[in-house]
């Protein structure tokens, strides 16, 4: 863990950030500046700078951040009506905080 990283900080407890879900491998919190309804961040507790960086020893956290994300989805409400799974790559790709995660949004037509 990089102790100036915000989401190993995050992720290890540090802040007041509160998480919709945590287990041994990730946790999950709301994006703090969101870019739709709902925006969501899944997390890997352990510090992965981003895609770029993934070896195959990272087959399991990766699947589970996908079955994660899925199960949000649900119990966010957005699961039927739809929603983007996004990971931003390196500057060019748009990241900027050099952890990774992987962007859950959607809620645009929400059914109530
Ligand atoms: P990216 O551009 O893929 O690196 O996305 C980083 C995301 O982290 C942005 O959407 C930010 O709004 C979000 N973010 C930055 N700081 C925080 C924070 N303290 N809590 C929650 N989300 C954050
Ligand atoms: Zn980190």
């Amino acid at each position: 863990m990089s102790t100036d990283c915000l989401f190993c900080n995050i992720a290890s407890g540090k802040t007041d950030t509160p998480f919709l879900f945590e287990n041994d491998n990730l946790v999950v919190f709301r994006d703090i500046n969101p870019h739709a309804p709902v925006h969501l961040l899944i997390v890997p507790r352990r510090h992965i700078r981003s895609i770029n960086d993934l070896t195959p020893q990272d087959d399991a956290i990766l699947a589970e951040l996908f079955f994660v994300s899925r199960e949000m989805a649900k119990q966010e409400g957005v699961s039927e009506s739809g929603y983007k799974l996004l990971f931003n790559v390196e500057r060019g790709g748009g990241q900027v905080i050099f952890h990774l995660h992987l962007h859950l949004m959607g809620g645009w037509e929400r059914k109530a």
